[in-house]
């Protein structure tokens, strides 16, 4: 065991009313890497309290002042990003490289929202010489934050940053296999200046903190990374209190690679799109849709360059033990369905993978965008390549899906990839690319991949609320 974490809050460690603990274990060799709180209703009542106490005077401080601390937080992030990259690594398996990669763009979340507070304002609307009438944008107060596991400090920064420079203040609830950065992220932030109850981080599992967190009466918006399943219960319990949500959901996202296209770079994107973090993505580009006079070439490149990636050992496992089981199922899933396996596909001998949850990337042909495996979110590396033989054609298999967060085009015919780009159901798409997001650049899906949005100034506008303030003169 390397460490034991209690919750934050008000500035300080605290322990949880319950006493319990919950252990992460490392997805590598299945040693414990860290001893959690487990989180109760108690222990969110005392994180919301505390936020809702530290709102008022948080909120009206002068935003430069607001963007100084999240500035110096940025700067702390930078300094210990040796150790929060290792604790990171250590808990969801992440190689090493990819972890300090990741703790980087976690320190940028603070910079640009720091810099970005200054610019926050509202409009003045004309009606008439009698009346004077503007907008002011204003911080909701106490936001909940729920993450995940396959990105616990950037998926933690992405929502806290933009919600902090607003002048909201926020009880995080980090997921309960990786707790441990969040924690030290809260703990960071206090260092740096940011007042006490500002930022509290309560861990704990989903029914027993994140449920309570959702329904407390002085949160008053909740900020969501996750699956469909635990989305559509907060959604229920948040039309109960009448609150905001942002939801960051599942995806199925197409990447679509039309004849034309530099193939040396789409075979390399395409690869990257399904198998960065061991395909544990959203945005995760996992159904590959090939114009069918280039799809034998492609998928046989294709394959060859996942075999290298796979000899290169630079793949981490997927993080969680109901995860492995998952992906190993859906192996079950798309063959029963009479998809062909083109490399991988079926579980790693123990002697290979000992205790970790390692997984071959697997490339599946054969593929109809009806099956299981075209349509339902694996969350592992693992791609469903279907061929196409029109423009309509490709539009119409993309967007024939329950999900709508991502989807790719490569090609050279500049026109042709922004009809695409207009014609596809995401809320991102990638030209020539995949994947290339920015803290500036917003982020968020169409149908059930989730509403709102990350990132940008555009997640000002999700931390906010607009009042209208009119005065007769
Ligand atoms: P999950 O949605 O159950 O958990 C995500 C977070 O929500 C965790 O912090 C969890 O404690 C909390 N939570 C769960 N139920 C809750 C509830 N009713 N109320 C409040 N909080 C709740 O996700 P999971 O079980 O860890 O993963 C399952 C699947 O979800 C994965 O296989 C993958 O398909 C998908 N997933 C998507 C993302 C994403 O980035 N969109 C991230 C992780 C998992």
């Amino acid at each position: 065991m390397t460490a034991t974490f209690t919750h934050w809050i008000n500035g300080q460690n605290t322990p949880s009313h319950g006493g319990e603990q919950i252990i992460s274990y490392s997805p590598v060799d299945g040693t414990a890497v860290a001893a959690i709180s487990r989180g109760t209703a108690e222990d969110i009542a005392d994180a919301a309290t505390a936020a809702s106490i530290a709102a008022t005077a948080w909120r009206d401080r002068e935003p430069a002042e607001r963007g100084r601390v999240l500035m110096r937080l940025a700067a702390a992030i930078e300094e210990n990003v040796e150790e929060l990259a290792a604790l990171e690594s250590a808990e969801t398996g992440h190689p090493d490289w990819q972890a300090s990669m990741e703790i980087a763009g976690v320190a940028q979340y603070f910079e640009f929202y720091g810099g970005l507070v200054n610019v926050m304002g509202g409009e003045s609307i004309d009606l008439g010489p009698d009346r004077h009438c503007y907008t002011r944008r204003e911080p909701f107060g106490v936001v909940g934050v729920i993450t995940p596991w396959n990105g616990p400090m950037n998926q933690a920064a992405r929502a806290v940053a933009p919600a902090l420079a607003a002048g909201n203040a926020v009880v995080l609830k980090p997921s309960e296999f990786t707790s441990a950065t969040s924690v030290l992220l809260a703990k960071l932030a206090t260092e740096a200046g940011l007042p006490d109850g500002v930022l509290n981080v309560v861990t704990g599992d989903g029914p027993g903190a994140g449920k309570p967190l959702v329904e407390h009466p002085l949160v008053r918006k909740i900020v969501f990374t996750g699956s469909v399943r635990a989305g559509r219960e907060i959604g229920r319990a948040a039309a109960d209190k009448i609150i905001p949500l942002t939801l960051e959901l599942g995806g199925k996202s197409a990447n679509v690679v039309f004849a034309d296209a530099d193939l040396d770079k789409a075979v390399a994107g395409s690869l990257r799109a399904f198998t960065f973090n061991t395909g544990q993505i959203c945005f995760s580009g996992t159904r590959l849709l090939v114009e069918r006079s280039i799809h034998d070439e492609f998928v046989e490149r294709l394959v060859a360059s996942c075999n290298e990636l796979t000899a290169s050992g630079m793949l981490g496992p997927v993080t969680t033990a109901a995860q492995y089981d998952k992906v190993i199922e859906y192996f079950k899933i798309a063959v029963g369905e009479g998809a062909r396996a083109a490399t991988g596909g079926e579980p790693l001998s123990e002697e290979v993978r000992g205790n970790g949850y390692f997984v071959p990337p697997t490339i599946y042909t054969d593929v109809d965008n009806s099956m299981r495996i075209a349509q339902e979110e694996v969350f592992g590396p693992v791609l469903a390549v279907i061929p196409f033989d029109t423009e309509d054609d490709a539009v119409d298999i993309a967007n024939d899906s329950d999900f709508g967060l991502a989807a790719g085009v490569w090609t050279k015919d500049i026109s042709r990839a922004l009809r695409m780009a207009d014609r596809l159901e995401a809320g991102q798409v990638y030209v020539n690319t995949w994947g290339a997001g920015s803290v500036a650049a917003p982020f968020g899906g169409y149908k059930q991949s989730g509403y709102g949005r990350e990132n940008g100034t555009e997640a000002l506008h999700h931390y906010t609320q607009v009042k209208c303030v009119t005065v007769q003169l």
